[in-house]
């Protein structure tokens, strides 16, 4: 069997161009969807995730501000910041980007942006309403992942997901959308026990431990599915993730690539969030 790849850049190719529709109508109604990003120091990684994120949102319709701070600002001055963005009535949504520097509380900081511009899905009141099944912004790697795997009409209702890792970003919250579609979930983690016992079983397979190829054949099931959601730099320049992509996909029945896979889809689900926040502030008026 050779695995059907999901292509994350194709379908967030796809979706980019609906948001660019929705963001041209937005217009019409005297809407633009805007994104204040928060970049605080110098971290090369973050400062080119950012770059990303602010031509996406161009090329989407959607305003993007984005603030260069000192690494050396105090955790009160970017909380004022956050506050003023609270107010803004322009901008629908804000991130700050992550990591923050270590004398920053990066609780402090998710829980200082108003939920309802919390388009990363990271207050607890968005963590919370998700698990209860209510209107959430979701985190954007998980809801991009599930977008994925509904983009092939694959029923996850009865099947048996397997999580490999317990992150807040990623791990835990990909567990809970997954129940919330009626998949039977096992999320492990770094302290689980016999790791392919758990994978094995897996009709889907969420790579997500933040290890260079470290999910191999021998971990996945015949004919399952699998999502890679590791990134990570060899040595060549080039990129890979969690999974052996070679030998996995002549096992599973899909199987997502890296590059090209859920990294695009993050950051198209963040946009979709930040549009679904202007619109949602027009039923508001
Ligand atoms: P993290 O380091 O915060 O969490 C890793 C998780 O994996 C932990 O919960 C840990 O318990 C678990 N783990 C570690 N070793 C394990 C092992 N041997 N067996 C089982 N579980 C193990 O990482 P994260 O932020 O969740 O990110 C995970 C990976 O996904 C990273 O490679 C990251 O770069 C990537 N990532 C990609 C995107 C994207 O858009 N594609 C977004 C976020 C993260």
């Amino acid at each position: 069997m050779t695995a059907e790849v999901i292509s994350g850049k194709e379908l967030a190719g796809t979706i980019r161009e609906t948001l660019k529709t929705e963001t041209a109508s937005l217009k019409e109604k005297g809407i633009v969807p805007g994104l204040a990003v928060l970049l605080v120091g110098d971290d090369p990684a973050s400062a080119s995730y950012v770059r990303g994120k602010e031509k996406a949102c161009i090329e989407a319709g959607i305003t993007s501000e984005v603030q260069r701070l000192e690494a050396s600002i105090t955790e009160e001055t970017l909380l004022n910041k956050i506050e003023e963005l609270n107010r803004a009535a322009h901008i629908h949504g804000i991130l700050v980007q992550l990591p923050l520097p270590s004398h920053i509380s990066e609780d402090k900081v998710i829980e200082a942006v108003s939920p309802k511009k919390d388009v990363d899905g990271f207050h607890p009141v968005n963590v919370g309403n998700m698990v209860l099944g209510r209107q959430a912004f979701l985190s954007c790697t998980p809801y991009g992942i599930i977008e994925m795997l509904r983009s092939k009409n694959l029923s996850l209702e009865g099947k048996h997901a397997v999580v490999v890792g317990r992150s807040n970003i990623v791990g835990k919250p990909v567990a809970q959308l997954l129940l919330r579609e009626n998949a039977t979930v096992t999320c492990c983690h770094s302290r689980t026990r016999d790791l392919k016992q758990h994978t094995r079983q897996a009709d889907i397979l969420i790579a997500a431990a933040g290890m260079q190829e470290f999910i191999s054949a021998d971990h996945i099931k015949d004919g399952a599915v699998v999502i890679d959601v590791g990134i990570h730099r060899k040595e060549d320049g080039s990129l890979t993730g969690d999974v052996l992509f070679e030998e996995a996909s002549k096992k599973a029945s899909y199987i997502t690539p890296v590059p090209g896979g859920v990294g695009p889809m993050t950051i198209t689900m963040l946009l979709s969030n930040t549009v679904e926040s202007a619109k949602r502030t027009m039923s508001r008026v």
